[in-house]
């Protein structure tokens, strides 16, 4: 049994947008998966068919088994989902907003009381309790969101851009709970276009791009199809620009900065030997972009515009 099951899935909106041109994806228990788009890649809207917000224009969709179509309160119940966007009401306070949503569920007051208090801990947020929602920071906020999530134990969490907009110490603290949360045996699925997150998190990456996945494979073997990575060198002294040819191509950024794209094909010793060769001495040597990132770049030939 899947954790999710997509077959054919298609979204087209009233004015005639083709948001989702037939997805088919399957996640198995246990797994962190990542899709992964530019923007306008259809990522929100199948979320929000997931979710009920969006109605799908064809298509199934099961979660652990559960048709959609057949029982949408049962899928809802397996489900814990965090959107973009904060829906709280600001001026509730912490305690209340995750209480409350378990009570939604059907949770009773003491078992309700005591998950709330678990996850409020879990994530930093217990000296917060009583404390309204306006006056929470966005991190804050992102995590209450978490924690109102998880609080009927779902088996599925679903995470539209989770760390969007987090400074980059809140999003490690973000990812180290996820992970330890995955690893007790949660399935998680994340959107994002930070790539980073996807190459840091999850093992295995849905790559979408207008309304259709164009790979679907674990992240190392999406890695590994990489055709090239691009380096930075900065170097000692100035140098004239060594030859370039198919493997090895090499451009000047300014008198002490030099940009090489290197052939998947070859290792860092081959690049040093090719340096040494030219009487290059090289100070110092970082990657450009990030390689998941740079795979988006081979498979659709263009940048994409969230993919910045
Ligand atoms: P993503 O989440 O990957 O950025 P979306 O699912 O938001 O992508 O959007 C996919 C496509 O559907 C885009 O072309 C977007 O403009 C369009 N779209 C999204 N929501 C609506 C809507 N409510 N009405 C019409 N078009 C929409």
């Amino acid at each position: 049994m899947s954790a999710l099951s997509i077959q054919q899935l298609r979204k087209t909106y009233g004015a005639g947008v083709e948001a989702l041109k037939g997805v088919d994806l399957r996640v198995e228990p246990g797994e962190f998966f990542a899709l992964l788009g530019p923007n306008g890649a259809g990522k929100s809207t199948l979320i929000g068919i997931l979710t009920g917000l969006v109605n799908k224009t064809s298509g199934t969709v099961r979660v652990f088994d559960q048709d959609l179509d057949v029982s949408p309160e049962r899928v809802k119940a397996q489900l814990g989902v965090m959107t973009q966007e904060f829906n709280f009401n600001i001026f509730e306070n912490c305690w209340n907003t995750v209480v409350f949503q378990a009570g939604y569920h059907g949770i009773e007051s003491r078992e309700a009381a005591h998950r709330t208090e678990k996850l409020l801990r879990d994530l930093e947020l217990w000296d917060k309790r009583k404390q309204p929602i306006r006056n929470l920071s966005g991190g804050m906020k992102r995590r209450l969101m978490l924690a109102r999530a998880m609080v009927h134990d779902p088996p599925l969490l679903i995470l539209d851009e989770p760390t969007a907009g987090l400074d980059i110490e809140l999003r490690r603290s973000l990812w180290d709970y996820l992970k330890k949360r995955n690893e007790d045996g949660l399935t998680i699925i994340l959107t994002t276009h930070y790539l980073e997150e996807a190459e840091a998190l999850c093992r295995r990456v849905a790559i979408i791009d207008q309304g259709l996945i164009l790979r679907d494979a674990p992240t190392r073997d999406l890695l590994g199809t990489l055709k090239r990575q691009t380096f930075i060198l900065e170097l000692q002294e100035q140098c004239a620009l060594p030859d370039s040819d198919e493997r090895l191509q090499f451009r000047v950024v300014d008198a002490l900065t030099l940009e090489v794209d290197v052939d998947h094909q070859l290792t860092m010793n081959d690049l040093f030997h090719r340096l040494d060769q030219t009487h290059i001495k090289v100070q110092s040597l970082r990657t450009k972009a990030n390689r998941l990132e740079e795979l988006f770049i081979d498979m659709v030939g263009k940048k994409g515009k969230g993919l910045s």
